[in-house]
């Protein structure tokens, strides 16, 4: 294997608070193992387009408390092609870079499994997305800041819905996976968390309304995760208005909001920790992995296992928002 002198980062596919916290330990962790570090501008685009700088130790100062990623992130469609990839790789080896560093979702680390096949390139993924639906690990980064930001404003909501009697639909993001809606509930005792993972199982909003929310209550919220099948909590709003019409259903999006903001300590200290694991994964020689935590220790997580998909969500946390909002 040829010698590893420049790693290149990049951060790719939707935003998550703590990625700037990553990059900084990535970056300082590589100087202090001796390597040089490049950073790749807006993430796979980057190195479709030949946007590459050098990153020193001071062009990472002061970023670990801002969300949002200091190397800015894209969607890029050409490196889903062959001719992008070949593009990509040319750059990438002009500008003398020997190994990556992709933070990002699943989509990122697919592009990178399947560049790192296609080219011999060693690549460490980290988790780096608010969704928490990569496999192989407790958590992602972001996913405890975005579920803090749910919290925040799920909390205010609860003051408008109980003042006035109403049914609140709250549409939180997730992709395809119910964990901030799920966990969100939990965390501010709504009367019901709707999730993707249970959608062939149960008619959840029919469920939720024959128990009938308002047998101890005059109000009541529910998480709902988006859903394009299902049309999230427009569609549900729109079910209930016509299958329900005497409850008061309003429908909050809470949209981007949920991706910003300074992370929390905890995505902090993850963001720190996998960042320093991916720097010395390389230096072991590790490649196509995704460092990620299990029981909070350091593990390596093959792409393929990663992007999986059969993450699971726990039903007893189902049961949980159920038995405590009775
Ligand atoms: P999030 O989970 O936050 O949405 P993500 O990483 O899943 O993040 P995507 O938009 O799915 O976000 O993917 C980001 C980028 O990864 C794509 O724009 C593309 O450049 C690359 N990518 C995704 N899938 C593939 C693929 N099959 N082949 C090559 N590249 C891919």
């Amino acid at each position: 294997m040829a010698e590893i002198k420049c790693i290149g980062i990049l951060t790719s596919g939707g935003d998550a608070p703590g990625m700037n916290a990553a990059i900084r330990a990535v970056t300082r962790t590589a100087i202090y193992r001796g390597f040089t570090v490049k950073g790749i501008l807006r993430g796979y685009r980057g190195l479709v387009n030949d946007e590459i700088i050098e990153l020193k130790s001071q062009s990472v100062s002061n970023i670990i408390q801002q969300g949002g990623t200091m190397l800015k992130t894209a969607r890029c469609r050409e490196f889903e092609t062959p001719e992008g990839r070949r593009t990509a790789y040319e750059h990438m080896t002009a500008a003398g870079i020997d190994a990556l560093v992709v933070i990002g979702g699943d989509g990122s680390l697919t592009g990178a499994s399947i560049f790192a096949r296609e080219y011999n390139v060693p690549i460490v993924g980290l988790p780096g997305t608010i969704d928490n639906d990569l496999g192989g690990t407790d958590t992602t980064i972001g996913y405890d800041t975005a579920l803090n930001t749910i919290m925040e404003a799920v909390d205010k909501l609860r003051d408008t819905a109980s003042s006035h009697e109403r049914l609140f639909f709250v549409e939180v993001m997730g992709h395809t996976a119910g964990y901030l809606a799920l966990n969100g509930a939990i965390a501010t005792g709504c009367e019901a968390a709707i999730i993707p993972e249970m959608e062939t199982e149960v008619d959840q909003l029919g469920e939720l309304i024959n128990h009938g929310f308002r047998k101890s209550k005059n109000s009541a919220i529910v998480l709902v995760a988006e859903n394009p099948r299902t049309g999230g909590a427009m569609g549900l709003a729109e079910r209930v208005k016509q299958e329900f019409p005497q409850y008061d259903a309003r429908v909050t999006i809470l949209g981007h909001i949920q991706r910003g903001g300074s992370p929390t300590a905890l995505d902090r200290i993850l963001a720190s920790r996998l960042g320093e694991a991916a720097i010395e994964a390389i230096l072991e020689g590790q490649r196509n992995v995704m460092i990620g935590t299990q029981n909070g220790r350091i593990v390596y997580v093959p792409f393929q296992k990663a992007i999986r998909h059969d993450k699971t969500i726990d039903r007893d946390d189902l049961d949980l928002v159920r038995i405590l909002s009775i």
